[in-house]
């Protein structure tokens, strides 16, 4: 079985439909969201709708819950905020709704689980940046794999008598009792790479292929402009930070 997993969209029509035309021509079987799929930019509605009529499963990101006034935005940046106001006035009651029904964690299968930000305390929203931080997150977990986003940077923890991480694109399963597998960002990358990211795990060969696809950038940007959204919000696509 072949799944692609992708999250952290944030409202990127251009970097959504780039993946998933490049997913259908690899030939997926299953595709699995990993949340955040507004907040940023400027189609929140036409990607909420992409993703709802998926019929996939999806968890939920901060910046779903925040939108839906499920989470706090006390700790947001201004320019989130500034997002998350808007997004409030752009999107559907309809999407409005599949925002707030998202859960925080997925066990999809006896195999994978999904999660956006860590298995700890996964309403917190905290992120995975150290062995520590992936240790426990990977003693809650019950399946074989885990994937997550949240910081829009791929890289992958496995679990062991110490907990060992890897930022290859081409990570080989076979061998460790668990991993946590973040796979970066469709619609921010953060890795100072700007083109979209998330994976394709083959089960049968136990392999997870992180994958960098390019998209317009341009007409991403010049939307969030043309929407009054912040400038850096734009901007920051060009450079992936
Ligand atoms: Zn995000």
């Amino acid at each position: 079985m072949r799944y692609a997993i992708f999250g952290d969209i944030h409202a990127n029509l251009e970097a959504l439909t780039a993946v998933l035309d490049f997913c259908k021509k690899q030939g997926v079987d299953k595709y699995l969201c990993l949340g955040d799929i507004v907040g940023y930019g400027a189609n929140p509605e036409e990607c909420c709708t992409l993703v709802r009529e998926m019929k996939i499963p999806v968890v939920a990101g901060n910046h779903d819950w925040a939108v839906c006034g499920k989470l706090s935005i006390e700790f947001f940046n201004t320019y989130a905020k500034q997002a998350v106001y808007w997004t409030r006035d752009a999107i559907s009651e309809e999407n409005m709704q599949f925002l707030k029904d998202l859960p925080l964690i997925q066990e999809v299968n006896e195999e994978i689980t999904l999660v956006h930000g860590s298995l700890n305390f996964p309403d917190l929203f905290d992120y995975i940046q150290t062995s520590q931080d992936a240790r426990l997150s990977l003693e809650k977990l019950h399946t074989r794999v885990c994937f997550l986003g949240h910081s829009h940077v791929p890289v992958t923890f496995f679990s062991g008598p110490m907990v060992s991480y890897s930022m290859s694109y081409e990570i080989n399963l076979k061998g460790f009792e668990k991993a946590l597998v973040n796979v970066g960002s469709v619609g921010q990358p953060r890795d100072e790479n700007p083109k979209s990211s998330f994976a394709i795990y083959d089960s049968d060969k136990e392999q997870v292929k992180i994958h960098r696809v390019e998209y317009d950038i341009e007409t991403a940007g010049r939307k969030i402009l043309d929407a009054g959204l912040p400038e850096i919000l734009a901007e920051r696509l060009k450079y992936g930070r």
